[in-house]
């Protein structure tokens, strides 16, 4: 991989706010975005210089992006592998590559992995039928069942309690196969939000403490309030993954932090996550640039933060409240989305605690 010219052209697969803000800082740093998805009018193609509306599994509209793009990368973990693969069958350079995509895509895979590399995770079952629901329930006691893929911000998922009964927990799940995991009594979350680049330099920011209701993110806030072994830790096992993977770009690693500090591995991202918007505001280079900087072979930026900071997620109406009136503070960033729904992320709200 060689650093990209500036006036180059960067193919971004997804659509979405990473992708409408992943597009802005490659704008900053002198390159052309095209952005690539099935939806038309999304929040990166009206920041992005050019949009292809189409599937992912559309191979004549992936050949005219790579005719487009002097590399490409992506802000969504369910770009289909087949994409990607054949992407880079007719030479296109895809960074992070198909093998994060294959391990992070899959709850059972990803943990597996983790485990493999001395990365303790909760006790996990991996279930195909309303029996190992009951199997996994009787050893592991109390649990979480969860679709092994397609899974975000909580959706497809259900916590089993008195008066649900293995069979309806399945089923409510699609009766797809899944992951039985044992709950973790946890004090807290925390990530880890890294980036490598192809010749194995690794860059840290330091680690948010992330608040979830509902399985949405609420907010992020850093520094975490966890001993510094426990953050250590965490980065450790983070760089571990990423060297394993040979990963280029930006990472997230999400935590569990037990009492007494022990930390159990969640699961992956392979892209720029939501608990790392507060490095927009706190840090000289944002965790967007330092994707871009990773992906186009070019220095890494510095990861300092220069201040505490917080981060709050605008969720379905909260925008609104928030931009009414006198106007939004500074610290506001909107996704652009024309529709507001219950839950779903409208924007953030970045706030520094000057130190
Ligand atoms: P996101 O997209 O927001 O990361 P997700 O849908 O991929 O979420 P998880 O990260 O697996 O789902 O779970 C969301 C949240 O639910 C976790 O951050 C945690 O608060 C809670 N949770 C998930 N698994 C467990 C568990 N095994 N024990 C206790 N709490 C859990
Ligand atoms: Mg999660």
């Amino acid at each position: 991989m060689s650093a990209l010219p500036v006036g180059s052209t960067i193919g971004i697969l997804g659509t979405g706010q990473l992708g409408r803000m992943l597009a802005c800082a490659a704008a900053m740093l002198g390159f052309d975005v095209v952005v690539f998805g099935p939806e038309a009018d999304s929040p990166a193609a009206r920041v992005a210089a050019d949009a292809i509306v189409a599937d992912y599994t559309d191979e004549v509209a992936l050949k005219a992006l790579h005719e487009r793009c002097d590399r490409i990368t992506l802000e969504f973990e369910n770009v289909p592998v087949s994409a990607i693969e054949y992407l880079t069958s007719i030479g296109a350079d895809v960074r992070p590559g198909a093998s994060a995509l294959n391990v992070s895509q899959d709850r059972l895979n990803e943990k597996t992995l983790a485990n493999s590399l001395g990365i303790s995770s909760t006790r996990f079952a991996a279930i195909n039928s309303a029996e190992d629901v009951k199997a996994a329930q009787a050893t592991l006691g109390d649990g979480i069942l969860k679709t092994r893929r397609d899974g975000y911000d909580g959706h497809g998922q259900v916590r089993l309690k008195p008066g649900l009964t293995c069979e309806e927990a399945y089923q409510r799940i699609g009766e797809r196969p899944a992951i039985y995991e044992a709950l973790v009594p946890f004090q807290t979350e925390i990530s880890v939000i890294l980036a490598r680049r192809c010749d194995s330099e690794i860059v840290v920011y330091d680690c948010p403490e992330n608040h979830h209701e509902g399985g949405i993110l609420r907010e992020s806030v850093v520094p975490a309030n966890v001993p510094a072994q426990t953050r250590d830790r965490a980065m450790d096992a983070a760089r571990r993954l990423a060297n394993h993977l040979d990963y280029v770009g930006v990472m997230a690693v999400e935590f569990f932090v037990l009492e007494g500090g022990d930390i159990l591995f969640n699961e992956m991202a392979p892209r720029v996550h939501n608990s790392g918007h507060w490095t927009q505001g706190a840090c000289f280079t944002s965790q967007f640039e330092q994707h871009i900087r990773a992906i186009a072979d070019w220095p890494l930026g510095s990861t300092e933060r220069f201040s505490d900071a917080s981060m709050k997620n605008l969720l379905g109406d909260d925008l609104m409240n928030t931009s009414s009136k006198t106007g939004p503070k500074p610290g506001f960033v909107a996704y652009g989305k024309r529709h507001s729904r219950y839950a779903r992320k409208m924007g953030h709200f970045v706030q520094l605690k000057t130190k």
